[in-house]
């Protein structure tokens, strides 16, 4: 699968037992949209508790220190029994990758390849983003939206998954994604979801970061 090189790229690591992947970014560098604070609960508490009850979780399953967090995340999922590894596992991804969907020099719009087939997908780039802001506010509850892409025949998708699902299940590849649970934004916008996701996709969004993940396909 073209996405299980991902998490080693992002984390710098394959293994259990997993650590809290730093930041790419010093935590102030978003102060006019995301908060220190922020980054203080979402990145030292929310991500940091995945990382630790996934730990305690695989400390008795030795079948699964030889799996990457891809391959751990794909044996748990759909399994009632294995629905704590799941969720914490697929929780460490997902925000191992978002941190990187995130730039201090960030907005704009993609470039190159991952542009010409933005254009053949969706028209233009404005409807793009009109999609992604679409999905991201009407994924209801706790979840994420997701720019993908099919792993034969590239081409763009956007989706959005409930809680802690993502696209590497389904066989898609992740280009971008936005954390849409309330933790990731509560702090600076209160319950005004659309004002963050338009934040992000006018001041944040990485379309660098998404540009690599779009040419290791
Ligand atoms: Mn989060």
């Amino acid at each position: 699968m073209g996405s299980e090189k991902i998490f080693s790229r992002v984390a710098n690591q394959n293994f259990y037992p997993f650590k809290l992947p730093d930041l790419p970014f010093p935590k102030n560098s978003f102060s006019n949209y995301m908060s220190e604070k922020t980054f203080d609960f979402h990145h030292g508490k929310h991500h940091a508790a995945y990382v630790n009850n996934l730990n305690k979780l695989l400390e008795d399953k030795s079948e699964m220190h030889k799996k990457t967090l891809e391959e751990i995340i794909l044996a748990s999922y759909g399994k009632s029994e294995m629905m704590g590894v799941f969720n914490n596992s697929a929780q460490v991804w997902n925000h191992s990758f978002f941190w990187h969907c995130l730039s201090p020099n960030g907005g704009g719009e993609p470039k190159g390849d991952l542009m010409a087939q933005v254009k053949k997908d969706f028209g233009s780039y404005d409807s793009l983003k009109e999609k992604f802001a679409q999905a991201a506010a009407t994924q209801f509850g706790s979840g994420w939206a997701w720019l993908v892409a099919d792993s034969t025949t590239k081409k763009l998708e956007i989706v959005k998954t409930g809680n802690a699902e993502l696209p590497i299940t389904q066989n898609l590849i992740p280009i971008l994604t936005l954390d849409v649970w309330e933790h990731a934004y509560y702090l600076d916008y209160q319950n005004k979801r659309p004002d963050y996701i338009s934040i992000f996709l006018n001041n944040l969004v990485n379309w660098d970061f998404a540009e690599k993940n779009f040419a290791a396909i």
